[in-house]
């Protein structure tokens, strides 16, 4: 664990917090008029709560919880087209474990499976490719699901089904990608952003250039980021020196790990097998442009989209979040989790609500998780 504990120590700790908040108080921040960092990736914003990293730096540091957790922007409506495949009785639908209680209008999948549709969890789209290899009588369908980090290992998988002519897989593709929403939240005239701390897996993917829009075209500041505590914390400084010094430059912190250019073979084989859809809706922030990817023609033996006439081919399907449910607004940094009616009382871990509440890396389990639930406890008094 030697290497672990070397971004968890706390004497180096202290000294990064101190240099943060000698910079902020050079750049004016305070609580009353904070710097706004947003944190894109899911797995930053369990790591800032794990830590009490919020609690930590100086309130002259606002968080905004970025849109960054795969299974917390799906939308209703894949979910239900997710339930209505695997309802099928010559279907066994294999998914990953944190999408099984992600609500759907009627139901998730955790409810269709205890209804008796064969839902299975696989650690991985390879371990479906074996299902169906040892049912070769049954359709066996992947939930595909993620960011770039996901992307590739689902591609595989249809790559070694075509070399194996599998029939009887495919893929229920839901493969989003980062970049697009970052511009859509840019360009939302309600948002006040002033940094960015960047995805650390997404980016060992995609290297650190699809960022490039952000710091020239945006003026904004971006620091690709590990997960560590002392990662975050030298991610935020080196944010904050950006502001102080008016630079708007993508930067990597993890550079341990990340490289400039990404790893070329993931990206052949997200060329290959995807293709951007026109358009893909995210759960609270709408429909953004080319954000989500398709199975391309040459692979549709493969999309269970054509093989089953659900999804963007059967025409889009807008789903309403359920009544009271502010995912939305927490998502566009709007409001706190806390700040949602819903949040400790009507939507749990147990009994989820709304999407953030699902997975540990959505931003309202993780206040729940790490700590928040007190501000609950003193509003519900
Ligand atoms: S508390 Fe539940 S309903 Fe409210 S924003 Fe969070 S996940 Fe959505």
């Amino acid at each position: 664990m030697r290497y672990v504990e070397e971004f968890r120590d706390p004497i180096a700790a202290k000294a990064v917090l101190s240099a943060i908040e000698t910079l902020v108080e050079e750049i004016g921040a305070t609580a009353e008029n904070p710097v706004h960092i947003m944190e894109i990736c899911g797995g930053h914003t369990h790591a800032i709560f794990r830590y009490g990293l919020d609690r930590l730096t100086p309130k002259g540091i606002e968080f905004i919880h970025g849109p960054g957790c795969p299974v917390c922007v799906l939308p209703m409506s894949r979910i239900d087209e997710c339930v209505e495949i695997a309802e099928r009785p010559e279907v066994i639908f294999c998914t990953f474990g944190d999408a099984m209680r992600v609500p759907g209008t009627q139901k998730s999948l955790l409810q269709a499976k205890a209804d008796g549709a064969d839902i299975r969890m696989v650690y991985s789209p390879l371990d479906a490719l074996e299902i169906a290899r040892r049912n070769p009588e049954r359709e066996v369908v992947f939930f595909g699901l993620g960011f770039e980090t996901t992307t590739p290992s689902t591609a595989l998988s249809i790559q070694q089904a075509a070399r194996e002519s599998l029939s009887n897989f495919s893929v229920f593709c839901n493969h989003i990608t980062v970049p697009p929403p970052i511009k859509a939240l840019l360009d939302d005239p309600h948002m006040v952003l002033d940094g960015f701390v960047g995805p650390g897996h997404v980016s060992m993917v995609i290297g650190t250039h699809p960022y490039d829009f952000i710091a020239e075209t945006y003026g904004k500041p971006i620091v690709v980021a590990g997960f560590e505590p002392l990662d975050l914390l030298q991610s935020v400084l080196m944010v904050l020196r950006q502001i102080r010094d008016r630079r708007a430059e993508v930067e990597n912190q993890y550079a341990r790990v990340v490289p400039e250019h990404g790893n070329p073979v993931s990206l052949a084989a997200i060329a290959d097998v995807y293709e951007p859809r026109p358009t893909f809706e995210w759960r609270g922030l709408g429909e953004i442009d080319a954000s989500g990817l398709r199975i391309r023609g040459k692979y549709a033996a493969f999309d269970a989209e054509e093989k089953f006439a659900v999804g963007y081919g059967a025409g889009p399907r807008i789903v309403a979040e359920p009544e009271g449910c502010a995912c939305g607004q927490v998502m566009t940094g709007r409001i706190k989790p806390t700040g949602c009616p819903q949040y400790g009382t009507g939507c749990t871990p147990e009994m989820p609500l709304g999407a953030l509440m699902v997975s540990s890396e959505g931003a309202c389990a993780a206040y729940y998780q790490y700590g928040a639930t007190d501000d609950t406890l003193e509003a519900a008094e």
